[in-house]
């Protein structure tokens, strides 16, 4: 089979390769990947900036067909469309993976960076941290838009399960890529009133934020300011930082209103200049959201069965895993949402 792999240090470290196909062990699933996402995460590795076991497959968001299964596992059964959560092999022993928050393990393993991942024909998973798709998904298209349950799974974390959104809460979404715009579905879903926030550079993408049910899209700090304050004096209840920025932090600090909620989702990658007493003065609750519990996938999984969140319109480029670094320029590009690779040529992309 084929499979893109992270052999050296360097962006030249990695290569498409032909390696022979994963054997399951005991209680463990081998899946055919139909379509395996590429991740921010995942640039950030081929440029060394975060650690990887070497050499590795990559791609840890995928969604994949099971071929063979072994020993106990559980209810899946060959045929079985299924995801899986990332760091499925962790210790499995300590108190945040037996509470299922394996991401936080110490002796965190995950898909794609310290054991082999999704993006080659085949992927090997335990079966105690894998997902069946929804009955629902029927068609391949339908399918393809699982390869997104990951990062779905991780903002479902956020939104969900590490703050309280009450039903028109005002809040402000900084940040309209993939991330921002699966959290604005979420906080509709939970009945919030959202303002986007992002550039003038992002006007095609705020125009699909409102498509996807934003309430109002802004451009500029001081439009931001009006709208929020119009919405509600005190300023906005709930911050949300997709970007990762320090300006687009402050932004938030300056409207959110006192002990309102901010979460942080982007990721800084190093030091922050920023000015910490915004929040001490306000007393904010900031609140980091880092990736996915087991609990997150089943409201994900939820959601997307019962059609309340929409993934399609966030993949915007797919191409063959041969033409892996047309993907990655893609994404490097920061013009498109998220960027899928189909290993199996025998399909069109
Ligand atoms: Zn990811
Ligand atoms: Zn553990």
């Amino acid at each position: 089979m084929k499979g893109l792999v992270k052999y050296a240090l360097g962006s030249e470290g990695v290569e498409l390769r032909t390696l022979p196909e994963p054997v399951p062990k005991d209680g463990e699933l081998k899946v055919k990947v139909l379509a395996a996402g590429i991740c921010n995460s995942d640039v950030h590795a081929i440029r060394d900036e975060r650690s990887v076991t070497m050499p590795v497959v990559m791609g840890h968001e995928y969604v994949g067909e099971v071929t063979e299964t072994r020993g106990d596992v559980g209810p899946f059964k060959v045929g079985d469309w299924v995801v899986t959560l990332p760091a499925c092999y962790s210790c499995g022993e300590c108190y945040l993976c037996k509470a299922g928050y394996v991401t936080l393990c110490k002796e965190r393993k995950s898909i794609g960076s310290h054991v082999d991942g999704a993006m080659a024909n085949y992927v090997v998973v335990p079966a105690k941290y894998t997902f069946k798709v929804p009955e629902r998904a029927k068609t391949r298209e339908q399918k393809i838009e699982y390869a997104l349950a990951e990062p779905l799974a991780c903002m479902v974390r956020g939104v969900y399960e590490k703050i309280d959104v009450r039903e028109g809460d005002v809040v402000v979404i900084s940040g309209p890529g993939t991330m921002g715009l699966m959290a604005l579905q979420l906080f509709k879903t939970r009945g919030a009133y959202v303002i986007m926030s992002g550039l003038p550079v992002d006007a095609e993408k705020l125009a699909d934020a409102r498509k996807l049910g934003a309430d109002e899209c802004v451009t500029s700090f001081e439009d931001l300011e009006k709208a929020v304050y119009a919405k509600n004096p005190k300023g906005a209840d709930i911050t949300c930082d997709c970007t990762g920025v320090a300006p687009a932090l402050e932004n938030c600090m300056k409207v959110i209103r006192p002990m309102g909620t901010h979460l942080q989702i982007g990721l800084f990658g190093g030091k922050v200049p920023f000015r910490l007493d915004y929040m001490f003065d306000r007393e904010v609750n900031y609140i980091p959201s880092n990736s996915s519990a087991v609990s997150s996938w089943k409201i994900a999984l939820r959601l997307l069965e019962e059609g309340k969140v929409s993934l399609s319109p966030l993949i915007s480029k797919r191409f063959p895993l041969d033409e892996w670094k047309k993907g990655l320029d893609a994404v490097l590009s920061k013009t498109a949402y998220k960027v899928i690779l189909i290993p199996d040529n025998e399909f069109d992309i």
